[in-house]
């Protein structure tokens, strides 16, 4: 026999799963699931008027956020799918949540976070005009590296989403988003400099803001790789004297 407490949570466990249940067979809403601004992003547009990708993405993402196919969904504190523009030309990938990510459920929104805004304006773009996501959804504890089974069972859905967003180039955040999208197993440092494909996307790869807070000299590379996304773009860029006076990063 349980005792009266450990009832109870049983009790209200099982009556959630009924509702849930309930409101899935019947198309509704989650009542139990407050919406992140990350996940509204995809479609500030109530539901039914959002576009297809929209749409698309938003159905992802609630069923993301209930992914259980590695052991970081038992540490997680939220699910980052990732935001943006659903129909941005651009794409950022990067490595996995951190601490503020996971708490917030929003990609890249630290230091790091604050850096990678300003090399998106280093090429004369908004935040919300790119999409960013990571190659996990779900932080490793202590932001240790991506073991090789979460990136492959985590893979499935960045391969989906960029299924969707369908951008026209993609930017790989460092070593462990760069290797999984170029099935490689070379370090940041030796693939970048170069324009690759993923599918028939170009992509390039280039350090991940994180590594440049503890490594500035390297902005200066980040700056050529961003030129030449701009370019693929034809994006104009600032001459970086302009660049330095507005604080911006290279
Ligand atoms: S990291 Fe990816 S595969 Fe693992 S639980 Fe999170 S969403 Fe699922």
């Amino acid at each position: 026999m349980k005792d009266p407490k450990t009832a109870l949570l049983y009790g209200i466990r099982q009556l959630r799963r009924q509702v849930e249940r309930r409101l899935k067979e019947d198309g509704g809403a989650d009542v139990f699931y407050r919406p992140l601004p990350a996940e509204r992003g995809h479609g500030r547009a109530p539901a039914d008027q959002m576009d297809a990708s929209q749409k698309a993405l938003w159905q992802m993402a609630q069923s993301v956020r209930h992914c259980s196919s590695c052991p970081l969904s038992r540490t997680r504190k939220r699910v980052v799918f990732g935001e943006g523009d659903s129909r941005a030309q651009l794409v950022f990938v990067g490595e996995a949540p951190g601490m503020e990510e996971d708490r917030e459920g929003r990609p890249f929104v630290g230091a790091a976070g604050q850096l990678l805004t300003k090399i998106i304006a280093s090429i004369g773009l908004k935040r919300e005009q790119v999409y960013i996501c990571n190659v996990l959804k779900c932080r490793p504890p202590g932001n240790r590296n991506p073991a090789p089974a979460e990136i492959t069972a985590c893979k499935t859905h960045l391969t989906r989403q960029l299924q969707i967003l369908r951008p026209k180039i993609i930017c790989a955040l460092g070593t462990f988003a760069a290797q999984t999208l170029l099935n490689s197993q070379e370090p940041i440092g030796r693939l970048r400099g170069k324009t690759y494909a993923y599918e028939t996307i170009p992509l390039i790869p280039t350090f991940h803001p994180a590594a440049l807070l503890y490594h500035p000299q390297n902005k200066r590379l980040v700056w050529e790789d961003m030129k030449r996304i701009a370019e693929i773009l034809q994006l104009p860029v600032a001459a970086p004297e302009a660049r330095r006076k507005s604080g911006e990063t290279g």
